[in-house]
């Protein structure tokens, strides 16, 4: 796999600590924060410590133990929030990559938006 981590990309300064974040929820392997601009009255940003670029990297070459850190982190966002569909309204998750995916900052980040009906999927074009 080809990718290539640029170390300064907003994500690295905030997990170096150059940046200050509002933490959701921090384990070894992952960080969870609030988006600085959200799109919904719950937007959290899932991202892993490693230096992954895209989704498709970190499914890849992170270890097992950062990938179920990972998802059990989501798992605990999901559960404080009140959100998943058996007790709350339920969630939308996204994870931008590359350029077709318009991804902005190029350390793999999932957002995790609720608190309103999301609409369609996508817009046109
Ligand atoms: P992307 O378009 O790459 O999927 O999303 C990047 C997200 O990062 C955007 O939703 C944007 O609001 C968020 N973001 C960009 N800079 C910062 C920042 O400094 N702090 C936080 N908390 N979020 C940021």
């Amino acid at each position: 796999m080809a990718y290539t981590y640029d170390d300064q990309n907003i994500f690295a300064k905030i997990l170096r600590g150059e940046i200050p974040n509002n933490t959701h929820t921090e384990t070894e392997h992952t960080l969870a924060f609030h988006d600085i601009q959200p799109q919904a009255p719950h937007h959290v940003l899932v991202i892993p410590k490693g230096a992954y670029v895209t989704a498709d990297h970190f499914a890849a070459e992170a270890s097992d133990t950062e990938v179920l850190d990972f998802w059990r982190t989501f798992a605990v966002i999901c559960s404080d929030l009140r959100i998943a569909p058996d007790v709350g309204g339920g969630y939308r998750m996204i994870a931008n990559s590359g350029h077709d995916g318009v991804q902005e900052v190029q350390h793999f980040h999932l957002h995790v938006l609720a608190g309103r009906p999301m609409g369609r999927m996508l817009q046109p074009g």
